[in-house]
């Protein structure tokens, strides 16, 4: 026990414990990445402490997700220093300018290293995030499509990625090609994997009728809620004026 508080990971979050002289517990989910920070009674053990975080793990969820929502809106230029989202965390970016080949790099803890050619410009700059950002997706919907197509013994002829303004992926069921939005590499996983399913299933079935309900219940039984929480986010991608 430090004065400063130390971290306990619950359900995978991260979560800073402050021990204080109060009656009871108080959880605070700090904007703009959805830092949960606690103030905890002297004599509370970490256990019940756990258990207390657990018992909010709904509400937790679903206000870190408003933040990461906002955090998405939020039009990016791509300099030292900014936030930038990525697979629904948020990571700081060092700029770096240097002759040679642009490149991205995630480094821990959080960082992305963007390295850029001297005096590129935004449009140069977002360029290199978005081919990068492509590329991420694919290697990480890749295993998603292989898994769910084995799952669900269905064969897409083909996935592409694009961007899209009102929709988050598409399916064209006679060419059987599957379009994923770009803007899902910046979400949590599992939002990019209902994506996945959902247009996987209508490969079986083309309208979103009671069967499609049924299939996809089958498949993902929590598939409405990882749907809805989509909805908090919008499919275009934020601008620059
Ligand atoms: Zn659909």
């Amino acid at each position: 026990m430090t004065q400063s508080g130390y971290f306990l990971t619950v359900a995978g979050i991260p979560v800073l414990l402050e021990r204080k002289p109060v009656k009871h517990l108080r959880i605070k989910v700090r904007p703009p990445e959805g830092r949960i920070q606690l103030s905890v009674p002297l004599q509370m053990s970490d256990d019940a402490v756990r258990k207390a975080v657990l018992s909010k793990i709904n509400w937790i969820r679903k206000q870190r997700l408003h933040f990461s929502a906002q955090l998405r809106t939020l039009p990016l230029e791509y300099k030292d220093g900014e936030k930038i989202p990525f697979k629904g965390r948020e990571y700081e970016l060092t700029l770096i300018e240097q002759q040679g080949r642009s490149c991205v790099e995630v480094t821990e803890p959080r960082l992305i290293r963007l390295c850029v050619r001297p005096g590129s410009s935004r449009d140069a700059r977002r360029k290199v995030m978005d081919d990068w950002y492509r590329r991420e997706l694919k290697k990480t919907a890749a295993p998603l499509m292989g898994k769910w197509q084995q799952i669900m013994g269905v064969q897409a002829g083909e996935w592409r990625i694009k961007r899209m303004k009102t929709r988050w992926g598409s399916c064209n069921t006679r060419a059987r090609r599957i379009w994923i939005n770009l803007e899902l590499i910046k979400l949590p996983v599992y939002l990019l994997e209902v994506i996945v399913v959902h247009e996987l299933t209508h490969l079986l079935e083309p309208s979103h009728n009671k069967r499609f309900k049924t299939l996809m219940s089958r498949f993902l039984p929590d598939w409405q809620k990882r749907q809805k929480a989509l909805k908090s986010h919008s499919p275009r991608p934020a601008k620059l004026p």
